[in-house]
């Protein structure tokens, strides 16, 4: 709807016949940290904030925004995370990632244990790797990047491009209105049990509008705006 005409600009033809078509999904990737350290290049210091849900029906099982005034998760009495997005240089995907650090703090958190960064004097020329061990517990160690090691300067010059002309790391992160939300089944289900009624979402909005920037307050019923509901079925 409300698309603008930058949109429109050139897009690579191979690019479209490997990307993929599910809402709010951009090329930006989140950085997956598991067991296995990856190994990143923290170029910038330049970050997002963010509040995103975790949405575990089988269907979307991953973050998404939270959609503000109207959200359904919220409706259904979850507060959402608040993170700090970063753009991190990926040795693996040789790519820009966005890696996602939560607000929490304390040992084995990744806002604590990236605290080693700030000791480093030449933070480009240092390799960083970050793995997530049990217990969703984080280790970040710190080594001179090799002298013959990929640094990324391509792939880091066309992000930063990017950046300036509107990419936003929170597009790593799916969005959805509030009716889109309200699809999910999981969430259709929760809503269903509590009673909580909005527009029939058979009203012509779809996915296609899921880049939208936010959700359309007036667009939820006033009666379901009581952020005490509780959230049954648990
Ligand atoms: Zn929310």
């Amino acid at each position: 709807m409300k698309t603008k005409p930058d949109s429109y600009d050139t897009q690579d033809f191979f690019e479209f016949l490997d990307g993929d078509d599910e809402p709010g999904h951009s090329v930006l990737r989140e950085m997956r940290v598991g067991a296995e350290p990856v190994l990143a290049l923290f170029f910038s210091r330049d970050s997002e904030p963010v509040r995103l849900h975790y949405e575990s029906d089988e269907t979307v099982q991953s973050y998404l925004h939270c959609a503000g005034a109207g959200c359904c998760i919220c409706q259904l009495g979850a507060a959402p995370t608040r993170f700090l997005l970063l753009s991190v240089y990926s040795l693996e995907s040789r790519a820009v990632e966005v890696l996602r650090v939560s607000e929490a703090r304390g040992p084995g958190k990744l806002r604590t244990e990236l605290g080693i960064l700030q000791e480093q004097e030449d933070l480009a020329s240092t390799l960083v790797s970050i793995a997530r061990g049990k217990n969703y517990r984080y280790t970040v160690q710190v080594r001179p990047l090799g002298e013959h090691a990929d640094r990324g300067s391509a792939a880091i010059e066309s992000f930063l491009r990017a950046r300036k002309g509107g990419l936003r790391l929170s597009m790593a992160f799916l969005t959805m209105s509030p009716l889109e939300m309200a699809e999910v089944p999981r969430i259709r289900r929760k809503l269903d049990a509590i009673g909580i009624r909005l527009p029939s979402a058979g009203n012509s909005k779809t996915s296609a509008d899921a880049a939208d920037p936010g959700p359309d307050p007036s667009e939820v019923g006033e009666e379901d705006s009581d952020p005490e509901a509780p959230a049954e079925g648990h």
